[in-house]
C-alpha cells in the first residue's frame, strides 16, 4: 500500500522563472510534492523539464521564485544525501573506465564523505543492500562496461540509493529502449515508491508509458499547465489546458472512463 504523507512538503517550488543567457526556458512554475509521492514530470524536449530539475537540486539559480526543499529555503539546505538523482546519460562516467558493479555503487558513497575517504563496512553495507533492491548484487564483480544498457542503468539507481535518499529523481533513459526494459524499469520504481516509501520524481516524455503508475502528472512546456492526477488529466476538457495530444497518448492504449 502506498503511504503519501499528504501534509508534508517535501519540496516547494513557488513562482520560479528561468533564463539562459536572457532565454527565458521556465516561466512562473509553481509545484509542490508530497513525500511518498510519485511524480512523473512530462514534456518534448526542451520543455525545461531538466532545468527544473537542476534548480531543485540547487545546480542552477533560479531568476525569479523560491525552492523549499523540507521546508528550508534551498541556499540553506544541507541535506542533500537526503536527495538522489540518476542522469538520463551518465555522462559524468566513462563506462570504459575498469570499474566493477560494486566500486560503482561505492562511489555514490564518497558525496557524503569526500572522495579519498576509507570505506567502511557500512558503506559496503549499503552498497550491497542497494544493489539487492535493484537485483543486481550478483553481478557486482562484473565490469561496468560488460553490462546491457538496462542492467547500467539498474546499477547508477543503486549508485543513487546508496545514500539511502529519501527523495529519488530520474531522467528516464529514452530512444533505443526496449519495451521488455522499460516495464522493468517501471516496476523497479514502483517497488522502490512502494516498498522504501521514496518520493520519485521521474522525468519523461513519455505519458504513455508511465501514466498508470505515477500518482501525480506534471506537464511542462516552459510553464507548468498541468499538475494533478491521470484520471484529472483525462477529466481536463479544456484545451488550452491540456493539449489533446497528451490525452490520445493515454486514452489510445488505456480506455478510461
Ligand atoms: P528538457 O529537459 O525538457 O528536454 P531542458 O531543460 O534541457 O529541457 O532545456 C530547456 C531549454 O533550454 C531548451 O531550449 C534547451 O536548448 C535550453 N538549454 C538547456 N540547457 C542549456 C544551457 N546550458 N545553455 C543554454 N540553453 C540551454
Amino acid at each position: 500500500m502506498q503511504n503519501v504523507d499528504h501534509s508534508v512538503n517535501v519540496i516547494e517550488i513557488k513562482n520560479v522563472s528561468f533564463a539562459y543567457n536572457g532565454h527565458e526556458v521556465l516561466n512562473n512554475i509553481n509545484l509542490a510534492i508530497h513525500r511518498g509521492d510519485y511524480l512523473a514530470l512530462v514534456g518534448a524536449n526542451g520543455a525545461g523539464k531538466t532545468t527544473l530539475v537542476k534548480i531543485i537540486l540547487g545546480l542552477l539559480t533560479p531568476a525569479s521564485g523560491s525552492v523549499t526543499l523540507y521546508g528550508k529555503a534551498i541556499a540553506g539546505f544541507k541535506e542533500w544525501g537526503k536527495i538522489g538523482y540518476v542522469p538520463q546519460k551518465v555522462t559524468s562516467f566513462d563506462l570504459n573506465f575498469p570499474a566493477t558493479v560494486q566500486e560503482v555503487v561505492l562511489m555514490g558513497r564518497y558525496g557524503r564523505r569526500g572522495l579519498f575517504h576509507r570505506i567502511t563496512e557500512n558503506d559496503r553495507d549499503k552498497a550491497r543492500r542497494a544493489l539487492e533492491q535493484v537485483e543486481m548484487w550478483e553481478s557486482r564483480d562484473h565490469l561496468i562496461g560488460d553490462l546491457s544498457g538496462g542492467q547500467q542503468q539498474r546499477v547508477f539507481i543503486a549508485r543513487a540509493l546508496a545514500t539511502e535518499p529519501e527523495i529519488i529523481f530520474l531522467d528516464e533513459p529514452t530512444a533505443a529502449v526496449e519495451k521488455s526494459i522499460k516495464e522493468e524499469f517501471y516496476a523497479l520504481l514502483r517497488k522502490l515508491n512502494q516498498d522504501l516509501n521514496l518520493t520519485v520524481i521521474l522525468v519523461t516524455h513519455d505519458i504513455e508509458g508511465i501514466a498508470y503508475d505515477a500518482m501525480h502528472i506534471a506537464c511542462i512546456n516552459k510553464t507548468l499547465y498541468f499538475h494533478n492526477t491521470l484520471e484529472d488529466l483525462l477529466k481536463e476538457t479544456d484545451p488550452a489546458h491540456v493539449r489533446e495530444k497528451d490525452l490520445r497518448l493515454v486514452s489510445h492504449h488505456h480506455p478510461y472512463p
